[in-house]
């Protein structure tokens, strides 16, 4: 196994009116489970094939372990990937799919026989080993894509969007196999996803990309509870953090959010800026408790089962707050509206998180 160290990676297409990858730096710890996030077009597999060396980057470099790989050919990297739509060969029987790359490197047959039974079983796939990838779930399907890889025992695992072509339930299920899996092999695993949930649940550390850019890497917890800035709070989280524009209020310390709420805060900021908060930790009680700072009226009301979302407006702004349960204001009722001022994150005017 191997730490990835990315230096200034950069990667620019023909004609594209931006970098890909823009200076991208990123150090994978050895034996670490680290999730690449962002948006369609952030550019998550553009950095996952810079390191797989399917692409060529622009600029930077990229290192495995001590060994700097930048310019390297794909097979001279010992990575392996395993891609979002599996890329299995469909004339083969699982059993060949599994032992196709040893025997392009001419490993010797019982040293591939015994690798690719021992996979096999620990993946779950041995009753399998003689089907083809179209007599078999689409579960089954992406363990064979790993079982792929894992033959190999590579140093690093590149895994692009692997789960996002199964259902919910089964996607719940593999996430947790995966997983599993990588506290078995303790395999250096870099994981890109779209998906903040799986963002959450999988990664040791998560790495936030935008537009090429990387906003915050850290731990999930961190991520969520200090977001670095406005594009992290919301992209984080489901739903994700309200972000408001804020005003000082007047003659007092505290701010201002849509024209009609006063949170008491000490926190000051010169100039324009932004304040957010968890829909969690907007509290709503019947009005004419005294219980509010603000008040609003209920647009939406969403029961999902354990929780309900209710969107408000409030003020001259709209909110969502997430509350336990099934119990809830129903549409147009007024509703007393409290927000602590610790669970407020306050932003600069560009979204830069002060506090
Ligand atoms: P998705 O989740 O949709 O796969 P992504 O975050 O993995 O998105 P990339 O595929 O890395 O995004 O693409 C990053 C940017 O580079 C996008 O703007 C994309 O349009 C552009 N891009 C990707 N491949 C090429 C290419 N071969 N030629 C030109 N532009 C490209």
């Amino acid at each position: 196994m191997a730490a990835v160290t990315l230096e200034r990676l950069t990667k620019r297409y023909d004609r594209a009116p931006r970098a890909a990858l823009d200076e991208l730096s990123l150090a994978v710890a050895d034996g670490e489970f680290l999730v690449l996030l962002g948006p369609s077009g952030c550019g998550k597999t553009t950095a996952l094939r810079c390191v797989a060396g399917l692409e060529e980057p622009t600029a930077g470099t990229i290192r495995i372990g001590a060994r700097e790989v930048t310019r390297l050919a794909p097979g001279a990297r010992d990575v392996a990937m395993v891609f979002q739509n599996y890329a299995l060969y469909p004339h083969l029987a699982v059993r060949h799919n599994l032992s196709f790359a040893l025997e392009m490197r001419r490993v010797p047959r019982p040293e591939i026989t015994r690798r690719v039974a021992d996979v096999a079983a620990r993946l779950g796939l041995t009753e399998l080993l003689d089907r083809r990838p179209g007599e078999l779930s689409g579960g089954q399907r992406q363990r064979v894509a790993l079982g792929r890889a894992m033959v190999r025992n590579p140093a690093v695992f590149l895994l692009d969007e692997p789960l996002s072509n199964l259902d919910a339930q089964l996607r719940g299920e593999l996430r947790a196999e995966l997983l599993a899996l990588h506290r078995s092999l303790g395999a250096t695993m870099l994981y890109v996803t779209h998906d903040q949930v799986e963002a959450m649940t999988m990664g040791e550390r998560i790495a936030v990309l935008h537009e090429g850019r990387l906003r915050q890497v850290g731990a999930p917890r961190d991520v969520y509870e200090r977001p670095a800035d406005t594009f992290v709070a919301r992209f984080i989280g489901s739903p994700g953090m309200n972000i408001f524009d804020a005003a000082r209020a007047d003659g007092g310390r505290g701010v201002l959010i849509g024209g009609s709420l006063t949170v008491e805060t000490d926190v000051t900021v010169d100039g324009a800026f932004q304040v957010g908060v968890r829909p969690e930790h907007v509290a709503l009680r019947a009005r004419g408790r005294g219980a509010g700072q603000g008040e609003g009226q209920v647009r939406i009301v969403e029961p999902l089962g354990a929780e309900t979302l209710v969107h408000l407006d409030v003020g001259t702004t709209r909110l969502v707050a997430r509350m336990r349960g099934l119990r809830a204001p129903a549409v147009g009722d007024r509703v007393g509206v409290r927000i602590d001022a610790g669970d407020l994150h306050v932003f600069d005017g560009r979204g830069v998180r002060r506090a």
